[in-house]
């Protein structure tokens, strides 16, 4: 089936979103297909999160339309329980429940929004906790993590609902630097076995491996978009390439 007659997983058609007088996203459109990655690179301030967190309707958008799995939404309690559903975030700040073991983190969401049996929910944590390699780790309590450790935790609570697609927001920004590898590593893995994602980050090494699309966002505006790394090798306009400048010499600070 050709990419064009493929219905996308998430869909986002002239997106607005205001925070008061101010308005942060500016009619952003976006489509993701089945088993893609897209990543969403661009200044502080430019509206990644505000795109990505009315994706699950963390924010309700106040213009355009968002489709996520077929559901859209529409405002109602009803589309926006569907459509968290179908979605896995995993924010900078890992977020982990503090006072509950990694297990009951990752198994609370099935088990109390959808109804799967302890039993069925643990064996699954189990198997998400191999995945990030974490065997071993389930009685733990988040506060004897790294930060590395509870990120991993946290993207194996966002797969546990069995997510159509998976945010991320700056996954690896809060992490110390020999840890961000291993975060890396594991949304690597997910992206080989056909996770479809959508991720804001400035790993620009990873977003050239790993994504099938980049997206450039300023001022609340997609500014440039490409397949594969083509929007890194070869961006066409000035601010993306101002971005991209600044961003490589950042490294050497
Ligand atoms: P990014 O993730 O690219 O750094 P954000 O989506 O967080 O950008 O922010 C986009 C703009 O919206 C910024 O001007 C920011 O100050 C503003 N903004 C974001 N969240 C809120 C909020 N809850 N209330 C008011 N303004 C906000
Ligand atoms: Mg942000």
């Amino acid at each position: 089936m050709s990419e064009e007659s493929k219905v996308p997983v998430v869909r986002l058609n002239g997106v607005v979103k205001k925070f008061g007088p101010v308005v942060a996203v500016k009619g952003v459109d976006l489509e993701v297909f089945e088993s893609q990655t897209m990543a969403i690179i661009g200044p502080s301030g430019s509206g990644k999160s505000t795109v990505i967190r009315t994706i699950n309707a963390l924010e309700n958008h106040d213009e355009g339309e968002i489709t996520v799995g077929g559901v859209t939404l529409d405002g109602s309690k009803s589309s926006i329980r569907k459509v968290r559903n179908e979605v896995g975030m995993v924010f900078q700040q890992f977020n982990l429940f503090p006072y509950m073991t990694v297990l009951n983190n990752i198994t609370l969401a099935p088990r109390r929004n959808q109804g799967i049996s302890r039993q069925e929910a643990e064996a699954h944590a189990m198997e998400l906790l191999e995945k990030v390699g974490l065997n071993g780790f389930e009685a733990r309590y988040p506060s004897e993590l790294s930060g590395g450790q509870q990120q991993r935790v946290a993207i194996a609570r966002g797969l546990a609902t069995r997510p159509t697609v998976m945010l991320f927001d700056e996954p690896t920004s809060a992490l110390d630097p020999e840890v961000v590898q291993d975060v890396l590593g594991v949304m690597k893995d997910l992206a080989n076995d056909g996770v479809t994602m959508i991720v804001v980050t400035h790993e620009l090494t990873f977003a050239a491996q790993v994504a099938d699309s980049i997206v450039f966002m300023d001022g609340g505006l997609v500014v440039e978009r490409g397949a594969g790394a083509s929007l890194l090798r070869n961006p066409q306009h000035e601010r993306t390439i101002r971005f991209l400048s600044s961003l490589k010499s950042s490294h050497f600070d």
